[in-house]
């Protein structure tokens, strides 16, 4: 499992990497950066859901 972000409709409200940050970096512009490429434990899992839930611009998703 993979997250995928669409930095086309991201806006940068940073939710995913202030309460995920094992999953996510801001980078330099303010967007967010996957730090895990492969979501391989369940605590991995689990944050990714979290982060798809809660993202305001459902630019986050997770792929098989
Ligand atoms: S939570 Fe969504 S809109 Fe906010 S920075 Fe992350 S991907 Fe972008």
């Amino acid at each position: 499992m993979k997250l995928k972000i669409d930095r086309d409709v991201c806006y940068c409200s940073g939710e995913c990497y202030y309460n995920h940050p094992k999953l996510f970096k801001m980078d330099a512009e303010g967007f967010p950066e996957i730090v895990v490429l492969e979501l391989t434990t369940e605590q991995h899992k689990l944050e990714a859901e979290q982060a798809v839930e809660v993202c305001p611009s459902a630019a986050i998703s997770v792929e098989n």
